[in-house]
């Protein structure tokens, strides 16, 4: 076996180890020269996923491996003892994919692996440089028969902020590929959870990336379908994730992608690596879409935390990165630090989803309706009208600070923890009036 130096593309040795009877046995390579456009036609039984055990020596150039396998992604498994620092993959169309991208925290199990690489065409041949890598590794090839959406008309006229946005189902964005098994298990959602895919940045054949982490969660994880409930493209298209299998609607339906924590999640996957560079305009609003769209439906506060698991004391935003109840770097640093704000905006496009109006005599709620003990800190409400009214108070930060159903026509509320500053009070009547009114508390 011949070490080489980087790009030095000397002699290729690939040797083959410990190979089990689980493993797709792989000949053993020596000088693969075959030139790479003489493309053998894909067999249309082709396996969707071949696993490959090899062994690596560090500082080494493996060029032109022929592997009997057209794929369209891949990713390694190494061991403990070894990792990717300076190891690199380069595609047959020059694409260069770093494979130390990823943090070590940011790894499953006992297992570590390199970031999931999606070139954008089928490769036939794979080339690679070992850098700090060495000893024995595990290779998934896949294989996703490319396909392209027939119409974007889903992304012509976006739905309004508050409605459902537009996605594209998974029945269109999984043809050809093995159905998802399993029974689902629906659930109601109190934390929407934030991951990226720690894939290509630059890929732009967004169905074809979704297709082929949709085979790495099944036919590699093990899952019975892809983890996410939504997959958001850098371009903002949304795809559908877990099949909802007439069971209520993709959002409630159970997935894999918070470390065994999924009860009451739902999980959104934004395309691409956001360690070190910012998501997209494009998904970050369509993330807000999505947010706006579930939390307003579902009742969830999109600026405050609750308890998760359910039953232990541990707080999660209601709108949470992966990172903040499992040990990963996911969803990225630049991602991540996004989440603040994005918790703010959300929560500013759920107020003007109300279907309330605003009422007319607005001015007599200002006027007569309300009075603050400054010394109790007490609002006395008189309230406009009989029945059920419900109260929110805002401070100027948008974020909630009181909420209450009202049902008494005359009533001292206390509000606790009233600060001095400006506040907003909204009352709405049960025919839909929204009254609202500024309080200042001094
Ligand atoms: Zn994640």
């Amino acid at each position: 076996m011949r070490k080489g130096k980087p790009y030095l593309f000397a002699g290729l040795a690939l040797i083959l180890l410990g190979l089990t009877s689980s493993y797709t046995p792989v000949p053993t390579f020596t000088e693969a020269k075959t030139p790479s456009d003489s493309r053998r036609p894909i067999p249309e039984d082709q396996d969707f996923v071949k696993v490959l055990r090899l062994h690596v020596d560090p500082n080494t150039q493996y060029e032109d491996i022929d592997f009997g396998f057209a794929y369209t992604s891949f990713v390694f498994e190494i061991e403990h003892n070894t990792d990717f620092t300076n190891a690199v993959f380069v595609s047959e169309q020059s694409e260069v994919f770093k494979l130390d991208s990823i943090p070590k925290s940011d790894q499953p199990g006992d297992e570590r692996r390199s970031p999931f690489v999606i070139p954008e065409s089928v490769q036939y041949r794979f080339n690679f440089y070992s850098g700090d890598l060495a000893g024995q590794i595990k290779i998934y090839l896949f294989y996703a028969p490319p396909i392209k959406l027939t119409s974007n008309k889903h992304f012509k006229k976006r739905p309004k902020i508050c409605d459902k946005p537009d996605v594209v189902k998974g029945a269109v964005w999984r043809k050809g590929l093995p159905e998802p098994v399993g029974n689902r298990t629906k659930h109601q959602v109190n934390h929407c959870v934030i991951h990226h895919a720690a894939s290509s940045n630059t890929n732009h054949d967004y169905v074809n990336v979704v297709r082929n982490i949709y085979l790495l969660h099944t036919q590699t994880n093990g899952w019975d379908d892809i983890g996410y409930n939504f997959v958001i493209a850098q371009d903002g298209s949304i795809f559908e994730g877990r099949e909802h299998q007439n069971i209520d609607s993709t959002d409630n339906i159970k997935g894999a992608h918070f470390c065994g924590k999924n009860s009451s999640t739902m999980g959104v996957c934004v395309l691409g690596n956001y360690q070190s560079i910012r998501p997209t305009n494009a998904s970050i609003l369509s993330l807000e879409h999505l947010l706006t769209w579930k939390c307003n439906k579902d009742g969830i506060s999109a600026t405050e935390q609750s308890n998760h698991p359910s039953g232990s004391s541990t707080k999660l935003h209601h709108i949470a990165g992966h990172q903040d109840g499992c040990a990963t770097a996911c969803p990225g640093d630049s991602l991540y630090r996004l989440l603040p704000a994005i918790r703010t905006t959300v929560d500013s496009l759920i107020k003007t989803c109300s279907s309330v109006s605003i009422a007319k005599n607005n001015t007599y709620l200002r006027n007569a309706f309300w009075h603050l003990n400054p010394l109790t800190k007490t609002v006395l409400i008189t309230l406009p009208k009989s029945g059920n009214h419900k109260a929110t108070m805002y401070n100027f930060s948008g974020q909630l600070v009181w909420e209450s159903p009202l049902n008494i026509e005359s009533k001292s509320f206390e509000i606790p923890d009233l600060r001095n500053g400006s506040y907003v009070l909204n009352i709405v009547s049960p025919d839909n009036q929204l009254y609202t009114t500024r309080i200042l508390v001094y």
